[in-house]
């Protein structure tokens, strides 16, 4: 649980502990690209030294966080796990970054994530895996992994993600902790490594929703540097005891999901029916386009956000040209993951003549087919339960040379993406292996504050 420092409990402790976890995980999980040991406790000790001189601090106030490592600040190189940011170190502060650290927040380390968030296991990160929290034979999800580990270990009260097509709300289901992704455009991107700006989130990993509504009032807002962010709405929601309609979607593919992730489901479906809330079914049949027109919008919008990367500009640049042009191949080829180069070259393909009406465009129209869709659902009910992923925590190596059961992955998480929708990660018990299992509540646009409320009933409701 998140606890600001005060009188009594020293900032410097609080830091001091969470480098001692961090430090000791990092031989076992790989959690980490990077350690903060001297400025975190140099910031730790300034925060208890205004504390005794009786001045205000703020709501993190000596609080050590995890940031993933596509989040820009002078702290340490940001690379996104990638080998071609390997040596940047940013001269701008990422707006979230900035709001937790003007609360006094404090930032510990920075997290492994696959090679620019393109990943659902953390095994494509150029630094290579970070493991499991609960089997580390097993991956920890992705692409957010080192931050879903280093709160499930307990080494921070939070930590900061991004969530693309689920990169939150997957490895914080693979860890049992919580993860929210907001609602498109609540939380500036401005300072975090671009990946398909039409859907890229920033939010968080917690151990509660009382912890995410407090981040959440931190760092919601405009942004002048991010037009897509909404004007100020958030705000913690009222208690709310009245019943609610819970949709659960029948068309998904039940055979498809593991049967004990499917009885997590119904355990929590009949607990909320017996609390006094409706289980509407809802038919979504649009959602079994989305993770096609995902992987079609996503690359599209990667192949042009990663066109910066050429040698010149940040980081990495390969030593071994001899022409410019050269140096531009030799750059993305070494420095880029094999699937990254996967998605520049599909997304070059779906956005090329010929082909942009056959998939690009045909994509953009599923998208629109699936936000009303959502639309028409959120008349139904007030929110909906559904799994995570099909599956809990896969050992390492599984999936990772087959890319396309590596997008399966992301077959539940993707459709919130593609309508903006916020969804909110739970965690819902453990395999009898003692894997953590997740399902994910979504609600309709701007209903975060909302989700976190109802999500404290289903809390205590264990
Ligand atoms: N696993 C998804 C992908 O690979 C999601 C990534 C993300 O949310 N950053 O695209």
């Amino acid at each position: 649980m998140i606890q600001a420092a005060s009188k009594t409990h020293s900032a410097v402790q609080m830091v001091r502990t969470a480098l001692e976890r961090a430090h000791h995980y990092q031989d076992t999980h790989h959690i980490f690209t990077f350690i903060n040991d001297e400025a975190a406790l140099a910031k730790a000790a300034a925060i208890d030294q205004r504390i005794q001189r009786g001045e205000t601090v703020g709501p993190l106030a000596g609080v050590p966080y995890a940031l993933k490592d596509n989040f820009l600040s002078p702290e340490g190189e940001t690379t996104a796990s990638a080998h071609i940011l390997e040596g940047f170190t940013s001269p701008v502060t990422a707006t979230a970054v900035q709001k937790l650290e003007d609360a006094g927040a404090i930032m510990i380390g920075r997290t492994n994530l696959d090679a620019f968030a393109h990943g659902s296991s953390t095994e494509n990160s150029y630094f290579g895996p970070t493991k499991n929290s609960r089997d580390p034979e097993r991956v920890a999800g992705g692409s957010s992994g080192g931050s879903a580990v280093a709160v499930a270990l307990g080494i921070v009260p939070f930590a900061t993600g991004t969530d693309t097509g689920g990169s939150i709300r997957q490895p914080a289901s693979f860890n049992g902790v919580y993860g929210l992704k907001p609602t498109y455009g609540t939380i500036s991107r401005y300072g975090v490594v671009a990946m398909a700006s039409s859907t890229d989130c920033i939010g968080f990993f917690a151990q509660s929703p009382e912890d995410l509504d407090l981040l959440m009032r931190v760092t919601a807002g405009q942004d002048p540097y991010d037009l897509t962010t909404l004007p100020d709405y958030y705000q913690t929601a009222p208690a709310e005891t009245a019943p609610r309609r819970i949709g659960v979607i029948k068309d998904f593919d039940n055979e498809a999901v593991d049967p004990e992730i499917r009885a997590a489901l119904q355990h929590k479906l009949d607990l909320l029916r017996q609390q006094g809330h409706q289980i509407i079914e809802l038919s979504m049949p649009s959602l079994k386009y989305a993770l096609a027109a995902y992987y079609i919008i996503v690359p599209a919008e990667v192949a042009s956000n990663l066109s910066r990367h050429d040698g010149v500009r940040y980081g990495f640049r390969s030593t071994k040209s001899q022409h410019l042009a050269e140096l531009y191949q030799n750059t993305r080829d070494e420095g880029f993951m094999p699937e990254n180069k996967r998605r520049i070259m599909i997304g070059n393909f779906v956005l090329s003549s010929g082909y942009y009406d056959a998939y690009y465009l045909k994509a953009a129209k599923a998208r629109t087919l699936i936000i009303q869709e959502y639309e028409k659902a959120f008349k139904q009910c007030d929110f909906i339960l559904t799994p995570v992923s099909p599956n809990p925590a896969f050992k390492l190596g599984e999936k990772v040379n087959d890319p396309v059961a590596m997008y399966l992955e992301d077959v539940m998480s993707v459709p919130l993406n593609l309508a903006g929708v916020p969804g909110l990660a739970i965690p819902a018990g453990e395999t009898k292996s003692g894997l953590a299992l997740g399902l994910q509540l979504v609600g309709p646009r701007r209903s975060d504050a909302a989700l976190l409320q109802f999500a404290k009933t289903l809390e205590e409701s264990h």
